[in-house]
């Protein structure tokens, strides 16, 4: 079949790559000159497959309410805007607050990041894929609040995939973590998760997908509007041209909002700006080998080669990602508190991103009312996590064939 995609983040590109693995003929639209130079550029690039947890939980909303008094040093910043949309989605994200309705969105989440693990480990084993600075190195979700270690406690299954360790035991697993050990209540460690530079997994998917006659890329060209006949898309519009489709995928992170609105198609997703820093590392030494997220300050760590990728914070407030140097100079503080030993936190790389987040905190896969529309959006806070195996189901759903895992609480209509 002849597919187009829209979008060169690392939803579109793991779409594009499944798609042409399949043997289908790609064509993948990207409005910058090069991929994933939006959400997918420089975010936490933890690979967190078992600790999946939605942003709406219980006790969020009133933890919200203290951090809107505490400005910059806030985890979540709420800045209120004459939108509907933002509106809407806030009291959407309220309603998912409950505990079971998190309890049920993370067994949504769970199964699909399973399966994105599983995916990624094929294309890494069969077809060689490599060189994006991934490791297998665990990760510990450390807590320096003993009821934020309770709750998350109690919701282990006792499987033995992810592990209450007190502050010795957090110590012991991650050295990097000892001088921090005094302010610890312990922590949650999951073995089996990973980490992985998402820009250059993008990037190192282009090369490959370049070598396949299969596969077309129309670089710097923004697709300004879908024409639909009959119930179906016909064309996108390039500009003032036109190019036909006889499938089209909609992977636009943020932006597939307003593509889609002109067709009746209201999706429910709304951008939560993060910042991340980057940091040259001299020597490895007081840096953490494994993940870490600080999870009382929602700082997450990562060491991506040679740097350090620290990267936090949700501001809901509207859809523009430029730098806040008031945050930043928080991340900054934070870290050079946290792990003092990697460097100047003043000379790392700044950079902003928009997370695609629906207020589940669950992805929209699949279908549309449209027969040849299918979606891949609103990954939130977990688009390089889920994304192969995102991808992958969305290229079984449009070969007809049977989803691998249960599609339930993943789709526009479910
Ligand atoms: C601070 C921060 C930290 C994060 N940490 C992690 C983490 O540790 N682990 C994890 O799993 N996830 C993490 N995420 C989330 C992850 O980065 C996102 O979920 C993911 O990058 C979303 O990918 P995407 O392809 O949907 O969107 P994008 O990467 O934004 O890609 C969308 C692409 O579509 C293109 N586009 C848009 N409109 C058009 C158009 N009209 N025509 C043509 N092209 C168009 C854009 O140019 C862009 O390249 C983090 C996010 C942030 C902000």
């Amino acid at each position: 079949m002849r597919i187009a995609v829209i979008g060169g983040g690392v939803i579109g590109l793991t779409t594009a790559y499944a798609l042409v693995r399949q043997g289908h003929q790609v064509e993948l639209i990207e409005k910058r000159d090069q991929v994933a130079l939006e959400t997918s550029f420089a975010n936490g690039g933890q690979l967190s497959y078992r600790y999946v947890s939605p942003l709406a939980d219980a006790g969020v909303p009133l933890q919200a309410l203290g951090w809107m008094f505490r400005g910059n040093d806030a985890p979540l910043r709420f800045r209120p805007k004459m939108s509907m949309q933002q509106w809407r989605w806030c009291a959407r994200f309220l309603l998912a607050c409950r505990r079971s309705t998190n309890r049920r969105n993370a067994a949504h989440l769970l199964r699909l990041a399973l399966h994105s693990q599983q995916v990624l480990r094929n294309w890494r084993e069969q077809d060689g894929l490599d060189d994006f600075a991934w490791r297998a190195n665990g990760k510990l979700v450390i807590y320096r609040d003993r009821a934020s270690l309770d709750k998350a406690a109690a919701g282990l299954n006792g499987d033995g995939n992810q592990q209450l360790f007190d502050a010795d035991q957090c110590a012991a697993i991650e050295p990097a973590l000892q001088p921090l050990a005094d302010a610890l209540q312990g922590g949650i460690y999951s073995p089996g998760d990973e980490v992985a530079d998402c820009h250059l997994f993008c990037r190192r998917l282009l090369e490959r997908l370049g070598r396949s006659p299969n596969f077309q890329l129309h670089g710097g060209q923004t697709v300004t509007a879908l024409r639909s006949e009959q119930g179906r898309v016909c064309a996108v519009r390039l500009g003032p041209e036109e190019l036909a489709v006889d499938h089209l995928v909609v992977a636009a992170g943020a932006a597939s909002v307003a593509l889609l609105r002109p067709l009746g198609i209201e999706l429910p997703i709304y951008p939560l700006k993060g910042y991340s820093l980057t940091l040259p590392l001299r020597n490895h030494a007081g840096i953490p080998d494994t993940n870490v997220t600080d999870y009382d300050n929602k700082v997450v760590y990562a060491r991506l080669g040679d740097n350090l990728r620290v990267a936090a914070m949700v501001d809901i407030g509207g859809w523009d990602a430029s730098l806040d140097q008031g945050r930043i100079a928080m991340l900054q503080r934070l870290a050079s508190e946290a792990f003092p030993a990697a460097g100047d936190y003043r000379s790392a790389t700044q950079w902003a991103g928009l997370r695609p987040a629906t207020p589940e905190g669950t992805p929209l896969l699949g279908a549309t009312e449209l027969d040849n529309l299918w979606l891949n959006v609103g990954h939130g806070s977990l688009g390089f996590t889920l994304a192969c195996g995102s991808a992958d189901l969305l290229c079984g759903l449009i070969g007809d064939q049977r989803p691998a895992v249960a599609l339930d609480g993943l789709t526009l209509t479910s």
